[in-house]
């Protein structure tokens, strides 16, 4: 979990704004080759029934075109993308506690929670109530506008899950949007989850279903859209992306965009990690991603998914002003701090608000 939107004609925005970006799609440049008619039959299909959703709006060889657009053209088409369905000057931001660290039995090759990888975090019990509310005050009082709580589990017990529930509850009737990430669910909890006041979900799909199998092996690609399905069939929003810089190629980057885009609902959320090599973890020593791929990336995530918050999520303490001012404007809208929210102080809030000064981005 490390990183740790609506329906309509998923509508009836969506149905616009895909339009937008399929008629951008066939005049983004002369050396893209678009294959539109999936474009336009997802187009139909998501005109004419409300049942029947888009389908295939994009496919991995029209996300890898606007890859290979000139850096130009590319944040160009992304930021009039993004001006006509977002505030450009508005970011959302959420705070990330860890609510249970460590200890988890899953065998995802980037996280130095999995109990398997000598990593220096130790294994923690669920925090008390009362530190999480202490904490998700602080996140308030530092501007954010959503708590998320994860925990580092394959996925909650019934014994892990009442507690938790308790936590979400209280955060909400604090005035804050909710979120967690809990891991795989069962049949009932998303349900148990919406009661309390769940308000997104958090489980990535992490990387394209041709590279997953090399980062992760303890859970399947399935049983992660599962969970996305369980989440959806209750009406929480769905928080869902992946991490970037894993040794994946630039197809499977776009292959990972691909399967979000295609989701009958896109995620409401789109967290976009890149990877934050820890020492301990299997990945840890592979080769460095070019940040302005990483760029790339956004900025095709948010022509593929108009109407979804792009999140700068794990791996932005590692860049600079520029790449992450630049992220920005290919359209991310929402960020991540603290990762570890700490009780006293929170430099990254700080750094945040002095670049968002810089900028002129106010906070959602
Ligand atoms: S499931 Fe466990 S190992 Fe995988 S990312 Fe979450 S905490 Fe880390």
């Amino acid at each position: 979990m490390l990183g740790l939107s609506t329906d309509s004609c998923a509508t009836t925005p969506s149905a616009t704004t895909l339009g937008t970006t399929a008629l951008g799609a066939i005049t983004l440049g002369t050396e893209a080759i678009i294959n539109t008619e999936n474009i336009k039959a997802g187009l139909n299909k998501s005109c004419h029934s409300h049942e029947e959703k888009t389908v295939n709006r994009w496919s991995v060889d029209e996300i890898v075109a606007l890859y290979e657009l000139p850096f130009s053209d590319l944040m160009y088409r992304a930021q009039t993308v993004h001006r006509e369905n977002f505030n450009p000057n508005a970011v959302q931001v959420s705070t990330l506690l860890s609510i249970k660290t460590g200890g988890c039995s899953e065998d995802c090759g980037y996280c130095p929670q999995a109990a398997r990888y000598h990593t220096e975090v130790e294994s923690e019990p669920l925090m008390a109530l009362d530190d999480v509310i202490a904490a998700a005050q602080e996140a308030k009082d530092n501007g954010a506008s959503r708590f998320c709580m994860g925990a580092a589990w394959r996925g909650p017990k019934q014994r892990d899950l009442e507690p938790v529930l308790k936590m979400i509850a209280e955060v909400k009737a604090m005035g804050l949007e909710t979120c967690a990430t809990l891991g795989m669910l069962k049949e009932g909890q998303a349900e148990q989850l919406k009661d309390a006041g769940l308000d997104y979900y958090n489980h990535n799909l992490d990387t394209a279903p041709e590279f997953y199998g090399e980062v992760i092996t303890t859970r399947t690609y399935q049983d992660r859209l599962e969970t996305l399905d369980r989440v959806r069939s209750v009406d929480i929003n769905v928080c869902s992306g992946g991490i970037i810089g894993m040794g994946e190629s630039r197809n499977q980057r776009a292959g990972l965009l691909a399967q979000l885009a295609n989701m009958e609902r896109p995620p409401e959320s789109v967290p976009i990690n890149l990877l934050t090599q820890v020492e301990g973890t299997p990945l840890h020593g592979t080769e460095e991603l070019d940040p302005l791929e990483f760029v790339r990336t956004i900025a095709a995530a948010r022509i593929t998914m108009p109407s979804s918050f792009v999140r700068l999520s794990a791996g932005r303490q590692s860049m600079s002003d520029g790449i992450q001012a630049m992220c920005f404007l290919a359209g991310a809208n929402s960020i991540f701090y603290g990762e570890k929210l700490l009780t006293t102080g929170n430099p990254e809030a700080d750094s945040d608000k002095k670049l968002f000064a810089k900028l002129g981005i106010n906070k959602i």
